[in-house]
């Protein structure tokens, strides 16, 4: 009976981990910039804009505060690909300003953790 409640309070443990991995998705799409022009200054919200003749990425915090978050893209930064599926940005994205949020962008979906 002991042994039970044991395993019990285990899976009951694992279920709360799994839960607190994702805490919301929010999808995004993807614009990239012709050459020679520039990322909009007036960004709309849930887009992930690319400049690949500027290395930079930028899109406004996913998390609704509004905040750019401009990335460089390349090597000992960011990697950006986008294929069918939607947009991938790796490593995850970890903001610094007042919302903190983080969160990792694959396949056209941002994972809140
Ligand atoms: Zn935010």
């Amino acid at each position: 009976m002991t042994q039970y409640n044991g395993m019990k309070r285990g899976y009951r443990c694992l279920n709360k981990v799994s839960i607190m991995k994702t805490i919301k998705t929010v999808l995004v799409s993807f614009n990239e910039i012709a050459e020679g022009e520039y990322i909009p200054e007036k960004m709309q919200p849930g887009v992930i804009y690319y400049a690949p003749h500027f290395k930079v990425s930028n899109h406004l915090c996913l998390c609704g505060c509004g905040h750019p978050a401009p990335l460089p893209i390349g090597p000992g930064h960011w990697n950006l690909t986008a294929g069918e599926k939607g947009v991938t940005l790796t490593p995850s994205i970890q903001q610094r300003f007042a919302c903190k949020s983080h969160y990792i962008i694959t396949e056209g979906k941002a994972n809140f953790v």
